[in-house]
């Protein structure tokens, strides 16, 4: 076979550093080279014709043969392999063998061919570096830590028994655990895959620093999980900086974490619990910081943890001294209450009742946990309660409460003091002994009356412990249980004897009159409607007597009101001698008296009453000092045969004492059928008029007044006129005095003031300088009114009217009554810029003397005077002294009904200054009077020196 190698190429393949052998298709030894057969220890002439099989390690036999056959038949092309080579001596040569067919031409396997190559110093190492390896993978394996390496991809390289165990919870020795069979699935404690740059080890890998108590799992079998502590620590080789691998040890903390894992669920059933609760929760540690609060707290005190707040921090100011007190106590009782206000999360101071128990481990204080509680209702309850306590103390209402037996269970301070009773001695105390006339009442009528419905008052009588026994007004309120049943009474009670007494007083106040002791209007009023109603019972009329006395005013007046009061006592008295027992005489005010006479027979005894009564007191004067006065009165008499109304039947007595009066005083007069008429017309006409003023049936007719120099006219006066819808137009005789009596008038006198106004402007703006000055005349009940001036005030803004060319009218009646007001009225008037006239001058009681205080224009001459002029000198005397007075005073004089001539020439020659009357112009409505102003000027005047014609024809128009 060397035949078939070229000698140069044998030459190289004998000298050739690796081992090489041929064999054939049996192994048997074809050629081998000199490394070879330096390898097997045997010369070429021991080699030829043995199987190489002879000469493998027994060990490694097996696989050799095996790779053998499989490239013999063609299966293999080529076979790799270390394995040992046995000597003749026994020594052992380990190589590294290749091995490969060699083919026919025919394709078929003849040879084979292997190459050796000595790795017996490698294996040897390998031998020694395993020997150690061995040894420090027996002390890794001891080791109840897990460790792992990985290389640089982190792929596991290494790892121990530990590991193993924990990884694979296998028991396999390490030794048979090649790198790489290590399956570890990485995940997080919850059992999520943990992602490779979340891996310890990766981490190690990419930071070179050490990765210290990660915490990793894997899912065991049974499908729960173990959990291991995990420290990374990078590997470098020298003078690198990048780690090539790193070591992981992994600690089972899978038990440690369980019972951890107790205890935070434990937490969690506590803080679920502490959530849910309807109560502030706390927990703190030992500096008194809070550490847990729950939702409750944080809401009622605003309080987040986030602050870091200290226990303190919710506490009011002003209560920390205190509450710190109590913490310090509680650490030496164990125990921790204490009521303090804090600032709530609204901003708002509230009480707060809280509980706490330090907490503590093992034995060591480290805080405390605890409640607070919101008890500012409660608080305030007690505030409420105690405060209504020291209420119920300190009143002088004697307050009992018992129980609804009657046994007292409490008596406030008053009841005590009343009763004499200390505190505490309430044993054997009932109500009756409270109460002396209680008889039977607290079952009969008390209780019964509480059971229906909230309370009974009444009147009792209260025993007293010294004094006598006092009326108390008392009231009596259950006190119920939740389920409604009665559990006690208070009994409140107040002392109303003072009360009594001063009621009596007052009542005798109210109802008489304090100048005479007679019965006033109020009580007579009462006393009459029950003899109206009696009348009617036993079939008895009854009189009444309307007296007023004649001329009091001017007694009053001349000779003062003290006079005035004595006159009046000494009549009450003689009406009081001559009236028979049932009689009741009243005063109704002023000099208005009046008699009740019940149970007479008929008229004529009524008449006879009143006869008795003129003549009582005409028979004697009057006397006061040197004054001697007779006294002379008018009745009027109403009967009544029973059920009248009180004040009508007073209205009716009235009115026939009117008539009397005017049919001439000292007289008495019966209220008859025609007065019935006439008052029941008055009635209705007052309706009418109402109904009238109200739809604008009130019209103002205006009359000139005429300058008597030039008989121009300067001034109208607005007299109102009714247009009645079926009487046609009624003159104000017909309805001034009855508006003034019903109160219309106020609202008849604005009707009238605001035409007016809106007549004086239209006029000013059609007549402009030569505008008529208008004449309003007002009521003296208007005057009166606080009203008024408002009212014209308000007037004058709203039509814009020159207040120069308005003038009011006041009767010099209307001024007497009350100067003080009447002129405080008439300035506030004048300060609106109008103008004043005392109208009817002349027929009042007006002093002289007042009309300089009265802040006046113009004074209007009574027609009654004028009338009389001519004819009657002492009216003409009359008239001409008050049109002296007016310049004297620097007022315009005005005359009025003037009806003549002679009247106007005689009034020019006194010189007084305008005139108004028939003579001129009767009242004319609006159109017609606006016709007369264009006209300018009277035709009637034929003034005594004509004026100069140009300049009055130049006024026509
Ligand atoms: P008075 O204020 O004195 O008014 C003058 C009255 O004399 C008017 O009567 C007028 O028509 C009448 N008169 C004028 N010239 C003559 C004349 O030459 N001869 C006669 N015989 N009479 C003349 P009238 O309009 O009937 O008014 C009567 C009274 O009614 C007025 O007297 C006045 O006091 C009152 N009055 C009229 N209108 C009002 C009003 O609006 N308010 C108030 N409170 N009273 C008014
Ligand atoms: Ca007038
Ligand atoms: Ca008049």
């Amino acid at each position: 076979m060397t035949s078939i190698i070229p000698e140069f190429a044998r030459r190289l393949w004998q000298d050739a550093p690796m081992g090489q052998v041929i064999t054939d298709i049996e192994f048997r030894v074809v050629a081998a080279n000199a490394t070879y057969q330096r390898l097997a220890g045997r010369s070429m002439e021991l080699l030829e014709g043995v199987s190489v099989h002879d000469l493998v390690h027994g060990e490694d036999l097996g696989e050799v043969v095996v790779g053998g056959m499989l490239l013999r038949f063609g299966r293999l092309p080529q076979f790799e392999r270390d394995h040992r080579l046995v000597q003749p001596d026994g020594s052992i040569v380990w190589v590294h063998s290749m091995s490969a067919p060699i083919l026919g031409e025919d394709g078929q396997v003849t040879h084979l061919m292997s190459f050796c190559h000595d790795i017996s110093a490698r294996r040897e190492a390998e031998q020694a570096l395993r020997a150690s390896e061995a040894q420090v993978r027996e002390i890794l394996d001891a080791l109840q830590e897990g460790i792992v390496v990985q290389d640089a991809h982190s792929h596991i390289l290494a790892f121990n028994q530990a590991a193993r165990e924990m990884l694979m919870e296998g028991t396999e020795p390490l030794t048979h655990v090649q790198p790489g069979t290590l399956h570890w699935d990485a995940l997080d404690a919850h059992g999520n895959a943990l992602a490779a740059e979340n891996q310890p080890a990766w981490r190690a890998l990419r930071t070179g620093e050490t990765q210290e108590d990660a915490v990793l799992a894997t899912r065991q079998r049974d499908g729960t999980l173990r959990l291991f502590s995990v420290r990374a620590k990078p590997l470098f080789r020298p003078g690198a900086t990048e780690p090539y691998a790193t070591v992981s040890t992994l600690i089972d903390v899978t038990e440690r974490r369980s019972s951890e894992q107790a205890l935070a669920a434990s937490e969690e059933r506590f803080r679920s619990l502490a959530e849910a609760l309807p109560m502030a929760l706390f927990r703190t540690d030992e500096e008194g910081r809070y550490t847990y609060v729950n939702p409750i707290f944080e809401q009622l005190t605003g309080v987040s943890l986030q602050t870091r707040p200290r226990l303190l921090d919710v506490v009011h100011p002003d209560d920390r001294t205190e509450v710190l007190h109590a913490i310090r106590e509680s650490i030496s009782t164990g125990r921790f209450h204490a009521r303090f206000r804090m600032v709530a999360a609204d901003g708002e101071v509230r009480w707060a009742n809280s509980h706490a128990v330090p907490a503590r481990r093992d034995e060591r204080m480290v805080g405390f946990i605890g409640c607070v509680e919101d008890v500012t209702p409660l608080v305030e309850a007690q505030e409420e309660t105690s405060r209504l306590a020291a209420i119920v103390e300190s009143t002088s209402d004697a307050i009992a409460v018992i129980e609804p037996g009657g046994h007292v269970v409490y008596l406030n301070s008053a009841a005590r003091e009343r009763l004499g009773h200390g505190f505490g001695i309430l044993d054997g105390l009932r109500l009756e002994h409270l109460f002396t006339d209680l008889g039977s009442r607290l079952d009969n009528e008390i209780l019964p009356a509480v059971d229906k419905g909230t309370h009974w008052s009444g009147e009792l009588t209260m025993a007293g412990c010294d004094d006598d026994p006092v009326v108390v007004s008392a009231t009596v309120v259950p006190e119920r249980d939740a389920t409604g049943r009665l559990i006690r009474l208070a009994v409140i009670s107040r002392d109303i004897s003072g009360r009594k007494k001063i009621e009596a007083a007052l009542t005798h106040q109210a109802n008489h009159d304090s100048l005479t002791g007679l019965p006033n209007r109020a009580l007579f009023l009462e006393l009459l409607e029950l003899a109206c109603s009696r009348a009617a019972l036993i079939g008895r009329p009854l009189a009444l007597l309307f007296l007023d006395l004649d001329r009091f005013k001017w007694v009053n007046d001349r000779l003062g009101h003290e006079v005035g009061d004595e006159l009046l006592r000494a009549v009450a008295q003689r009406l009081h001698l001559i009236t028979r027992d049932g009689d009741t005489v009243a005063r109704l005010g002023g000099d208005e008296f009046v008699i009740l006479c019940p149970g007479v027979r008929d008229e004529e005894e009524a008449v006879m009453v009143a006869g008795r009564v003129l003549g009582a007191l005409e028979r004697q004067p009057f006397v006061s000092g040197d004054v001697e006065l007779p006294i002379t009165a008018s009745v009027g008499i109403a009967m009544s045969t029973g059920n009248d109304h009180p004040e009508g039947l007073l209205r009716e007595a009235d009115a026939a004492m009117y008539r009397a009066k005017a049919q001439g005083r000292a007289r008495f007069e019966l209220f008859d059928d025609a007065m019935r008429a006439r008052t029941q017309r008055r009635t209705e006409l007052a309706e009418q008029l109402a109904r009238g003023i109200a739809r604008g049936e009130i019209v103002c007719w205006y009359q000139p007044t005429v300058d008597i120099r030039t008989g121009e006219y300067v001034g109208v006066e607005a007299l109102a006129r009714w247009e009645h819808p079926s009487r046609g137009l009624l003159p104000p005789s017909e309805f001034i005095e009855l508006a003034e009596e019903t109160g219309l008038i106020g609202a008849l006198g604005a009707s009238v003031l605001s035409q007016a106004a809106q007549q004086t402007k239209a006029w000013a703006d059609e007549f402009g300088a030569r505008a008529p000055i208008v004449h309003v005349n007002l009521s003296p009940r208007q005057l009166a009114y606080a009203d008024l001036v408002v009212e014209v005030a308000e007037l004058i803004r709203e039509t814009g009217v020159d207040t120069r060319l308005l003038c009011l009218e006041i009767t010099e009646n209307a001024l007497v009554d009350d100067v003080e007001s009447a002129v405080a009225a008439l300035n506030r008037l004048k300060e609106l810029g109008v103008r004043i006239a005392i109208d009817d001058f002349g027929t009042g009681y007006s002093s002289l003397a007042y009309l300089r205080r009265f802040p006046v224009d113009v004074l209007k001459v009574d027609r009654s005077f004028v009338d009389g002029l001519g004819p009657d000198p002492e009216d003409s005397a009359i008239v001409s002294a008050i049109v002296k007075l007016a310049h004297t005073l620097e007022l315009e004089s005005v005359a009025e009904g003037v009806e003549t001539q002679a009247q106007l020439d005689q009034l020019r020659a006194m010189g007084c200054d305008l005139a108004q009357g028939y003579l001129f112009s009767r009242p004319l409505p609006v159109e017609e009077a606006t016709e007369l102003l264009r006209v300018g000027r009277s035709a009637a005047t034929v003034p005594e020196a004509p004026t100069p014609a140009a300049p009055l024809s130049a006024l026509l128009p």
